[in-house]
């Protein structure tokens, strides 16, 4: 048997390793093609075992206070940080992140997280009176989790910590493609105090372990993060058992530059929410809509910060856009830059070849294309890689008409005077706008308005997700 670097042995069940019963899934580096571990290809009888354990866990974890809960959330935080080098290299490895974002966002994030959460158990209304009403908020019982592979760590911590201080159990599923980091994760919660069977981890394919978990009667809640077709499935699969089923879609996020706005900082800030992590970034903001007579400064200003954005190895600290997830992922994103010039767009940057001198690995160049159809397709539908469209706009109220005119309704910006900038956000049906690049928030809750999803992450908002409410009358 080959011995992979990151090779997982088996499942993660009642606080051991469990063993797969039926094969193995390769996790292939897209920067080299070479496969770098091997995870268990779950089944729903692997399902069924750990969803037993989180029943079993339950009464217990959810007995403890939220006090306890915040303590070990704290530790499980500091725990990820001391070993940040060991998963910000999994994460390169697994998914092409580059090294130095994977050491910031990718382990950075999630520590920020956890740490905001342990935050609200002190004030938070755990109980309210309401009348004569004791109207007591609960865990819910056992979360089913399901991430993608775009940010590993950031979109499994988004929902444990939240699920965990709020007294449930859980049964995760990590991407097929990006799974190293939840074994690293559960090791650590162990550490933290997080007792045998409250956090399990199954690994293996959507199509038999994600359906597993939102069929399975004895999961109360599923928290899922991806792609708008799998939420839908989802929710449709979830519908038997009427539990609850929190949506973290796609997006396709649109930077408005107003008349009034800092051109450049506007323009090198959109393009950064074009590009990071590839464009493999749910919100993205790869539309950037200016006014029609400024879109050749807005070309300009882009190309030249484009120039900026080195494609190569992820494990090289200069790199600023790596490979995409994967081979598969690198074919979808070509063929909406083909798709894009048969279109009709012009194409100002980039192309669909291979970025020089990268003649293997899952590379892109990064591409810029200006005089965009809002409703062609490259303007209409998430390509998450590094594929920003610039759109020209006669009059505001065009703007937001283009920058609504989407399935999606996940995040935007605005890049205007403040006042003028705020009254264009309100505007906006999606979940969160940075006005002027207003700072991440950890306590904002983020989500989708429309087919971006129906949930709420982070902060007290993303907290009462995962509990339920009584009320007893006396
Ligand atoms: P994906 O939907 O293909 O897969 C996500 C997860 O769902 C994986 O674990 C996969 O195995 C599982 N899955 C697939 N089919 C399933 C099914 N029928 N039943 C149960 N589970 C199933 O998405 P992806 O390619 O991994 O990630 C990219 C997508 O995620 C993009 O659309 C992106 O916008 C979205 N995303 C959204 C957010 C957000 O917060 N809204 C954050 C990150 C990524």
């Amino acid at each position: 048997m080959t011995t992979y670097p990151h090779t997982v042995t088996g499942h993660w069940i009642g606080g051991e390793t469990v063993a797969g019963s039926a094969g193995t899934l390769a996790v292939v580096n897209p920067a080299t093609g070479d496969v770098v571990a091997e995870t268990p290809a779950g089944t729903a009888a692997d399902v069924d075992r750990a969803v037993a354990a989180a029943r079993a866990a339950f009464p217990a974890w959810s007995a403890t206070t939220p006090a306890h809960r915040a303590d070990v959330l704290r530790r499980l935080g500091a725990g990820l940080a001391a070993r940040t080098e060991e998963i910000a290299s999994a994460i390169t490895a697994e998914m092409g992140s580059p090294i130095t974002m994977s050491r910031t966002a990718q382990v950075g994030f999630p520590a920020a997280v956890i740490d905001s959460f342990a935050g609200l158990a002190d004030g938070f209304a755990w109980t309210e009176e309401i009348g004569n009403s004791l109207v007591v908020r609960e865990p819910i019982g056992v979360v089913g989790a399901i991430t993608p592979w775009n940010f590993p760590l950031q979109q499994i911590v988004s929902k444990l910590a939240p699920a965990l201080l709020a007294g449930n159990t859980m049964v995760f599923k990590p991407s097929e493609n990006a799974p190293l980091t939840a074994r690293i994760l559960a090791e650590v919660a162990a550490e933290a105090g997080v007792p045998a069977g409250v956090f399990n981890v199954v690994y293996g394919t959507g199509a038999v372990v994600g359906e597993a978990i939102s069929a399975h009667p004895d999961i109360d809640m599923i928290s899922f993060t991806g792609s708008t077709r799998a939420g839908q499935r989802i929710a449709a699969v979830a519908s038997a058992t009427v539990k609850r089923v929190a949506l973290e879609l796609g997006g396709k996020g649109a930077n408005i530059i107003l008349d009034d706005a800092d051109l450049p900082k506007a323009v090198t800030t959109g393009l950064a929410m074009a590009f990071s992590n590839g464009g493999q970034v749910c919100g993205a903001w790869p539309r950037m809509l200016v006014p029609a007579a400024r879109q050749d400064e807005v070309v300009a200003l882009a190309v030249g910060a484009a120039r900026q954005y080195t494609v190569g190895d992820p494990t090289d600290e200069a790199t600023r856009v790596g490979p995409m997830a994967s081979e598969a992922h690198r074919r979808k994103v070509v063929g909406y830059i083909e798709r894009g010039i048969a279109d009709g767009a012009r194409l100002v940057f980039g192309g669909p070849d291979r970025p020089a001198e990268l003649t293997d690995g899952a590379y892109v160049q990064p591409t810029i294309f200006a005089d965009v159809d809002p409703t062609s397709a490259i303007a209409q539908e998430e390509i998450f890689g590094p594929v920003l469209t610039i759109i020209p706009y006669a009059d505001e109220e065009e703007a937001v008409s283009i920058a609504n005119g989407t399935s999606y309704g996940l995040t935007s910006g605005v890049f205007g005077a403040p006042e003028h900038a705020l009254a264009v956000a309100r505007r906006l049906r999606v979940g969160q706008v940075d006005v002027n690049a207003g700072r991440w928030n950890p306590l904002a809750p983020f989500g989708g308005y429309k087919q971006s999803g129906n949930g709420r992450e982070f902060g007290r908002l993303g907290l009462e997700e995962f509990l339920e409410t009584k009320s007893i009358q006396r």
